[in-house]
């Protein structure tokens, strides 16, 4: 008898896998990786995701906030890191432009936010531009792109800052034949041309995220900036060649309870799905405080021993039920909710609750362990 003590419900990250997906991915690419590991890796771990992707070669890691960037120095990381999402009179941007970090500025106020920072510590930023090519999110407007690399380049040459970089966001490149990608990818270019006119010459220009980085070969420009796809999953389902990525998070618990219930038994709250027949449930000990999605209910299915068994009714806070096969499961069993296949994988989740992988992963959390394997160390 094994004595493996029981664990209720645990995600478990191979860096291994993390590994070998940038590895591909610059193999595929042929073009230096950004690895972005805002939220938390997308639920995968910010630090050991950090040290996986350096050691298979990524060049620089993309942060969204400054408290992630910084986390990455705090553990020692040393590297390129770039983060893009600051309000003007935070003070960790002072930290920041000290620990050397690349931060993105897109409006006049983000330069004086960035001037400020300067001089409270007394080092010169690194600082990376970003124009607005069409997503309309943040980034600088075109009306106002020669006027901000006009300033940027002004406290260049008087030693404020180095403009280490321009760049943007795309907003369709999930859809390889929508019109925005060229048209986006134009507006980049000229905006490249108007800061080269007014002498900016930044090291990396870049613009392509994981979808555009596989399949648009014209947007990999100097980086590419790779998130989902470092973490094993599609990020364009039906559009991308297969690069043999395999998913690094794998979400698994231990059967809690196994009964059957009469034809006609209503399960969970609601009852929305009633037994047509005599069934057997599986009690999973997890639910949406664990950052299961309530979605789930009645659409996604997890795997018990090998067999795909359906949720049934409304996923709670703390469990979910699923039928099992009669005769199949026992208290103890592991369910796999998603990994890798024949596991049913996040992009299944996804599709089951209407919404797309970064979420299912980045979301689910709560109250499971979380576990790393496949260090390169072991
Ligand atoms: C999240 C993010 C990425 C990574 O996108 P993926 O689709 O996960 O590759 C790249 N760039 C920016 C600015 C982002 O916010």
């Amino acid at each position: 008898m094994s004595s493996d003590p029981v664990v209720r419900a645990e995600i478990v990250v191979d860096l291994a896998a993390v590994r070998a997906n940038v590895r591909a991915l610059a193999a595929h690419t042929r073009t230096p990786l950004m690895v972005v590991v805002k939220a938390d890796a997308y639920g995968h771990g910010l630090l050991p995701v950090a040290r996986a992707a350096r050691a298979a070669g990524a060049s620089w890691l993309g942060a969204a906030t400054l408290e992630e960037a910084l986390a990455l120095r705090e553990a020692g990381d040393t590297g390129p890191v770039l983060t893009w999402l600051f309000v003007p009179g935070e003070p960790r941007l002072t930290d920041a432009v000290a620990a050397g970090i690349d931060v993105t500025a897109h409006s006049a106020e983000g330069l004086d936010a960035v001037a400020e920072a300067v001089r409270r510590s007394g080092t010169p930023a690194r600082l990376q531009l970003k124009i607005d090519t069409g997503l309309s999110r943040n980034g600088c407007a075109p009306e106002d792109w020669a006027g901000l690399v006009e300033r940027a380049r002004d406290g260049e040459r008087a030693g404020t800052w180095r403009v280490t970089g321009v760049w943007s966001h795309l907003a369709c490149s999930d859809e390889p034949d929508h019109p925005a990608n060229v048209a986006q990818l134009v507006a980049f270019e000229d905006a490249l041309a108007v800061a080269t006119e007014h002498g900016l010459a930044p090291e990396v220009r870049h613009l392509a995220n994981s979808a555009a980085a596989i399949i648009s070969p014209e947007t990999r420009f100097d980086l590419v900036r790779v998130g989902i796809a470092a973490y094993g999953l599609d990020p364009a389902p039906g559009h991308t060649p297969d690069l043999g990525l395999r998913p690094a998070m794998t979400a698994r618990a231990a059967l809690a309870h196994v009964k059957r219930v009469p034809a006609g038994a209503g399960v969970s709250y609601g009852h929305s799905w009633v037994a047509d027949r005599p069934t057997t449930l599986g009690l999973v000990p997890v639910g949406y405080g664990d950052g299961v999605p309530r979605h789930a209910g009645n659409h996604a299915q997890v795997d018990v021993g090998g067999k795909h068994c359906p949720v049934r009714g409304r996923v709670c806070m703390d469990q979910l039920v699923v039928e099992v096969p009669d005769g199949h499961g026992a208290v103890g069993d592991e369910v796999v909710l998603f990994g890798a296949a024949p596991h049913p994988t996040a992009q299944d989740w996804a599709e089951a609750c209407g919404t797309i992988s970064y979420e299912i992963v980045t979301r689910i959390g709560g109250r499971f362990g979380r576990r790393w394997v496949g260090q390169e160390d072991e």
